[in-house]
């Protein structure tokens, strides 16, 4: 049995990047970026006015001034600035030349006569400096990124309108046992419905990455071989869930050796989810995730989502720590422990009531899990505990 770190260091080690592709600035939400990305021009790109007022030259502050034209955003200005002169000038428009200020228009007086005076305080310039954002040639955004709207933005804003990212992961599923029946049936006596296939396709699809759904394998050598064979044809990754413990029709480690995967761990201390089985055969992985829904949920996010992170040169997402709002007790656990809890009042967290690993409606109303070290039987309340959001 190998500790909860250790397994996330393997799977790290043993992560490929996958091959690029060129997409459209516009498809890029949720994608990693694959190369560096840099601007094509200063930013801004002209002496921008930042507020609407008046341009004029600084020495002139305490002048009665003429306005010599009225400058728009897109437009560009006609006129020199000479001495006892401004221009009307609107936020985002190119700032004359011979200004070196612009006032705000709440800060000025009208004469009859159409001549203004400043009777503000503020001696600030008001003016966006060419270049002081972004210089041209300098990096925008690092490989590695995962892209959000504002990062669009970015992107949008140096013309950036095909860019290289990582191509999406092909994720085999597989259900497994000859109880499991599909959503659409009533369960007969000792069935139950298959919920974690699509559950995994549902976080796969969140993740970015493109879910292939095989079916359910029965319990038997055979159906695993001929489900894994056909996922290997297509897919980067196979997600398994059921069959990898120690019960007598738990296969699917035996299956994996003879399809000649190296198993780089079977077992983690680590509550739900010990028998997690990672595989690797090449370039194709496989995570037998235990068969209860709450385990393979909890698995998937914390190590399924290490290996795709790498695989995309990404950082996986990362924990943070919270405080307890109230004491804690539970029986003395041997592994470390995921439990779901809410978020409470004043950035403090809550655990759920939570029966074990098949109660995955514990989960429906989780904020995020967070880890109980190993041997705990109290924890006071304020304790801060490594915790893992699941909004965000
Ligand atoms: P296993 O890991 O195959 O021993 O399964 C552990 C428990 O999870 C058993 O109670 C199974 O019936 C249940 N289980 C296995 N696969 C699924 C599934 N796809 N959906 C819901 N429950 C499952
Ligand atoms: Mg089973």
């Amino acid at each position: 049995m190998i500790s909860f770190d250790t397994a996330q260091s393997i799977i790290h080690q043993e992560a490929q990047k996958v091959e690029q592709e060129n997409i459209r600035m516009e498809e890029a939400l949720s994608r990693v970026l694959a190369t560096d990305v840099f601007s094509d021009l200063d930013m801004p790109p002209f002496e921008k006015a930042a507020v609407d007022g008046y341009a004029l030259r600084s020495r002139d502050l305490s002048q009665k001034l003429k306005v010599v034209e009225i400058i728009k955003a897109g437009h560009l200005p006609q006129k020199e600035l000479k001495e006892g002169e401004c221009a009307k000038i609107m936020t985002g428009s190119m700032v004359p030349i011979g200004a070196d200020i612009v006032v705000m228009i709440e800060e000025t007086n009208t004469d009859d006569e159409g001549f203004i005076k400043y009777f503000g305080k503020s001696k600030a310039a008001n003016i966006c400096h060419i270049g002081e954002d972004i210089q041209k040639g300098d990096k925008v955004l690092s490989e590695g990124t995962q892209i959000h709207p504002q990062h669009i933005a970015v992107l949008a804003s140096v013309g950036a309108t095909k860019i290289n990212v990582y191509r999406k992961i092909r994720i085999g599923i597989i259900s497994t046992g000859d109880e499991i029946v599909e959503p659409a049936e009533k369960p007969m006596p000792g069935q139950i419905r298959n919920s974690n296939a699509a559950q995994l396709i549902a976080q796969t699809a969140q993740s970015g990455h493109l879910p292939d759904y095989l079916g359910i394998a029965k319990d038997s050598p055979e159906a695993l071989h001929f489900l894994l064979e056909q996922s290997e044809a297509k897919n980067d990754i196979c997600l398994l869930s059921g069959g990898v413990s120690m019960g007598e029709t738990d296969f699917v480690p035996g299956v994996l050796l003879e399809r000649a995967y190296e198993i780089l761990f079977k077992s983690i201390e680590v509550k739900p989810g010990k028998p997690t089985v990672f595989a690797r055969k090449g370039n194709k992985y496989v995570f037998g995730l235990p068969g209860n829904p709450v385990s393979s949920f909890v698995q998937f996010e914390l190590l399924v989502k290490q290996l795709l992170a790498k695989m995309w040169h990404s950082q996986p997402k990362s924990f943070v720590y919270m405080p307890l709002a109230a004491d804690f007790h539970q029986k003395k656990g041997k592994r470390l422990s995921w439990i779901p809890i809410n978020l409470a009042e004043n950035g403090s967290i809550q655990p759920l009531s939570y029966h074990g690993s098949a109660h995955i409606h514990a989960y429906a109303d989780a904020d995020g899990m967070a880890a109980i070290p190993k041997g705990t039987e109290f924890l006071e309340k304020g304790s801060k505990l490594k915790v893992f959001l699941l909004r965000s």
